[in-house]
């Protein structure tokens, strides 16, 4: 079967592209430029040779049918294109090719193509939880609505971070109302709609990256936190308490291909997690690994303020503070210092 995915340059993309690709699935690509393509044909180089790969150009995702053409012969869609790190004053740089680009590929994939079985689109958990003036848990029965009365009442003076959670939010809800009106309700097509909706997203950059300025929005965050020591140390003590929840890109990948294998996911939304963090885990795992690592560090990273995570009552209580969406979804759900503990311990090193 050949699988769409739109954006398949970005820093998730082209994770769900290779796990795609080592699961047997022929892929088509789209990126936004011909030269953002290159770095992807040489890096699935031999895929590409076996034909299995294709990377096709898709200019404009807010164009009315876009993605006509790109759709045809698939059988599947993961629709990732979205506007995550874009620094503009006017929402709707956001918001427009957030709900067009998603409402346009459902509407090219109704129009062109009725061999398409699932379309699965990368929403996010800032569809889902608002920040919560107390400790609570969020479900897939929530959604960031706060976000879009913002940008109504605010405009251009809200925050990068709102435009974008309120794109996130109105693209799924768009999603879910197209599917229902034109899918379920009228049943004229076979395909249906899984939405995943991912937290922060760590792991390995395998992206074309050529700057740490250069990198994705997530995982700038991580490497400004925990990595870059001006960065770091420009930041005060409790933006290192500060608790959200997160997810191993290689996770996430997976779930991406899970998504269209598994019949019951067919119509949900779905948190994918690992459980929450406060960045100063981060930085006691980087330095523990540094220094076992490497025998005389020449580079020493952040220390940030271990006595934060020294102390296990604020660590609990911070944890619970923002969301802790994971426990729904995973109950098992550790945090990132209990996690590399396990698995350091199961190594037996
Ligand atoms: P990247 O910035 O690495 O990738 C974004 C992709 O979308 C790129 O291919 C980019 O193309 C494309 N894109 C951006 N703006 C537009 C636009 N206006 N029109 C068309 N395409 C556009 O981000 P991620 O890999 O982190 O994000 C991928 C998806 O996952 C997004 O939908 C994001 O909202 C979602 N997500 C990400 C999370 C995270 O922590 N990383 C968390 C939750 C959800 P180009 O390279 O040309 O700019």
């Amino acid at each position: 079967d050949t699988v769409l995915v739109t954006g398949a340059n970005g820093y998730i993309a082209i994770w769900v592209v290779r796990k795609l690709l080592e699961n047997g699935y022929n892929v088509r690509g789209t990126v936004r430029k011909a030269e953002k393509g290159e770095y992807l044909k040489k890096y699935f180089e031999s895929y590409v040779r076996q034909g299995r790969l294709e990377v096709i150009v898709v200019e404009d995702i807010t164009k009315e049918g876009a993605f006509d053409e790109a759709v045809k012969g698939v059988h599947a869609i993961e629709h990732m294109a979205s506007p995550v790190h874009v620094d503009v004053d006017d929402p709707e740089e956001f918001i427009r090719p957030a709900v067009d680009g998603t409402l346009g590929i459902l509407k090219s994939a109704l129009k062109n193509n009725l061999a398409i079985k699932r379309i699965v689109i990368t929403s996010s958990c800032a569809a889902v939880s608002t920040v919560a003036p107390e400790a609570r848990t969020f479900s897939e029965a929530d959604w960031n609505e706060i976000t879009i009365n913002e940008i109504r009442e605010q405009g251009q003076q809200a925050s990068r971070t709102t435009k974008y959670r309120a794109s996130k939010t109105l693209a799924e809800k768009g999603a879910w109302k197209f599917y229902e009106e034109n899918v379920k309700k009228e049943g004229r097509v076979t395909w249906d709609v899984v939405a995943l909706n991912p937290p922060m997203v760590f792991g390995p950059g395998i992206q074309e990256i050529s700057s740490p300025s250069a990198l994705n929005a997530s995982l700038k965050s991580w490497y400004d936190f925990v990595y870059s020591p001006s960065a770091s140390s420009a930041k005060p003590k409790d933006a290192f308490e500060v608790s959200n929840s997160w997810v191993d890109v290689r996770d996430l990948a997976d779930a991406h291909v899970l998504a269209l294998e598994k019949e019951e996911a067919g119509g949900q939304r779905i948190i994918v997690t690992q459980g929450a963090y406060i960045w100063q885990e981060w930085l006691d795992i980087a330095n523990a690994l540094h220094s076992s690592l490497v025998e005389k560090p020449s580079n020493p990273l952040p220390k940030g303020f271990p006595e934060i995570t020294a102390q296990p009552q604020s660590l609990t209580y911070k944890i619970r503070v923002m969301p802790a969406i994971s426990q729904l979804t995973n109950p098992t759900a550790e945090s990132p210092c209990d996690r590399w503990n396990r698995l350091h311990r199961d190594e037996g090193s």
